[in-house]
């Protein structure tokens, strides 16, 4: 008798989404199980034109430095010069991109490569560890702009045009005493409210895949460090004009916390105050959150009690590597989502580049047949010469000519790896390459991304392909010893 494929039932086959708009698991999770969703708001429900946000952010930044008399009017924001997953080493005012181990494979010198002999002789002993103050790791797009004025700052300092005796550590402290200025006054957030159109990338998907999570029972919340004047101007513009006419963006959330200052948010028993509607007036409430509605500050553990959940049911989902999933996840075994805009483009340049990748992966394991057979001869000749082990077979000579042999073959094949291996390194971004990747390992950041992150994706409205049912589960770990495994660390001997 045979059973008859789901597939091949009466149900219409719905399309999968495109591969760069998947998510995907890091550790298994049933959206069904999960009882209440949590946003984060900037770079994950409202999604910036990073170019445009970044340069203005830069912008308000470079001004507060030229007050200092630096020479600063030649200075421009580089959207390329950094990438999230960077780290900056303070004591020597480099930015690096190191592997899952920490261990560095690509840094630079302010704007400039770091020459090798000197990136061996500092990087060769010294391993990236994020617990420690002398490094920083660039943990959302909100860094670009910072990390970007940090490296032209580090030339100007080599080149002694910044006034004050200012070490590496220090640039960076006044760096981001500033950028963190310019995000708290109230300029750089007005030109965003005043045009939203020019900084904001409206998706218009969004609001459809949110109220399918409510309508399938979820409650939702919106946690954002965000102050309300500016939560509202940006949510009531990324929504309302996609929901139903009778509906409002703060419809969709049960609880809007406004000010949340994660990640204190996760560890401190912060006071919190209602917000009075429009006005923006807080109210204290001293019992903590007791209804439905929209508040400022709190705390994590108030969520849970007003909510009357567990962390196994609360699904956070942002962007911030450290604070909102890291944390969340630390202190409260909340449920994580990472929103990773850039794993669109990464995607994209992989694939195009999917031909390559394979025509790599069949170098490598030519590669490794030779060398393999390279080692054998090598070992014969070895013994042959120093008497020992088994009587030789072949003699002296013939094994000497197979020595030569299989080296140039190696050597055709290494002019063919090389400059493949080298594309492969520059794909979606000529310095540092794709995010997720060092060499031919994972990068730094994909390791975080898989420590604390349950699932990851480009955007939230990747959600709606997925719905409000969906059953994530992780994928079988790939093992060195597992058969079959692609051959070849052919990035890793270029980088
Ligand atoms: P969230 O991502 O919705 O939690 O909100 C992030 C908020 O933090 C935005 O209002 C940003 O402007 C702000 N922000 C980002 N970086 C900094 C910083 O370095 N200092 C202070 N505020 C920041
Ligand atoms: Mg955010």
């Amino acid at each position: 008798m045979s059973v008859s494929h789901p597939m091949s039932s009466q149900i219409r086959a719905h399309p999968r989404p495109p591969r760069e708009r998947g998510v995907f698991c890091n550790r298994t999770l049933n959206l069904r199980a999960i009882r209440a969703v949590g946003y984060d708001m900037d770079y994950t429900l409202i999604h910036y034109r990073i170019e445009e946000w970044e340069r203005r952010a830069y912008e308000h930044l470079r001004h507060k430095l030229l007050a200092l008399g630096w020479p600063l009017a030649h200075l421009e924001f580089d959207p390329q010069l950094v990438i999230r997953g960077l780290i900056l080493d303070l004591e020597r005012g480099n930015i690096l991109k190191a592997n899952r181990f920490g261990y560095v494979k690509r840094a630079y010198h302010g704007t400039r490569p770091l020459p090798f002999e000197k990136f061996r002789q500092i990087y060769s002993r010294e391993m990236v560890s994020l617990g420690d103050e002398r490094y920083v790791f660039l943990n959302t797009l909100f860094s670009l702009s910072e990390a970007c004025m940090y490296a032209q700052l580090v030339e100007l300092l080599d080149a002694g045009e910044l006034q004050g005796a200012l070490g590496y550590g220090d640039l960076y402290r006044l760096v981001r005493t500033s950028i963190d200025e310019a995000h708290m006054e109230g300029e750089l957030k007005a030109e965003i409210t005043a045009d939203p159109d020019r900084f904001v990338e409206r998706d218009p998907e969004l609001p459809l895949a949110l109220l399918d999570q409510r309508h399938a029972g979820k409650k939702l919340l919106l946690i954002t460090n965000s102050e309300w004047d500016y939560t509202r101007a940006m949510m009531s513009y990324a929504f309302d004009q996609f929901l139903p006419a009778d509906t409002q963006w703060r419809d969709l959330f049960d609880l809007v916390l406004v000010s949340a200052r994660k990640p204190s948010f996760f560890w401190e028993r912060g006071p919190v105050f209602d917000v009075a509607n429009e006005t923006g007036l807080l109210t204290p409430s001293p019992k903590g959150i007791l209804h439905s509605g929209i508040y400022w500050g709190g705390h994590a553990g108030m969520v849970e009690e007003y909510l009357g959940l567990s962390g196994d049911e609360i699904l956070y989902v942002g962007d911030h590597i450290y604070t909102d999933v890291h944390v969340s996840k630390n202190v409260f075994r909340w449920r994580t989502a990472l929103v990773l805009r850039e794993l669109e483009s990464d995607l994209g340049a992989a694939e195009v580049f999917e031909e390559h990748y394979d025509r790599l992966a069949e170098l490598m394991q030519q590669k490794e047949e030779l060398e393999f057979q390279h080692s054998q001869v090598r070992v014969e000749l070895q013994r042959r010469r120093g008497k020992y082990g088994p009587a030789p077979q072949a003699s002296g000579r013939s094994l000497d000519k197979r020595l030569t042999a299989l080296r140039d073959d190696l050597q055709a094949l290494d002019e063919e790896i090389a400059p493949l291996a080298v594309a492969a390194g520059k794909l979606s971004n000529s310095r540092w390459g794709l995010l997720m990747r060092a060499g031919n390992d994972k990068s730094l950041l994909a390791r975080q991304v898989e420590r604390y992150a349950d699932i990851y994706t480009s955007r939230v409205s990747n959600f709606l392909y997925e719905t409000p049912f969906a059953y994530f589960r992780s994928p079988r770990g790939p093992l060195p010893h597992d058969p079959e495994l692609a051959a070849g660390a052919a990035e890793e001997e270029q980088s």
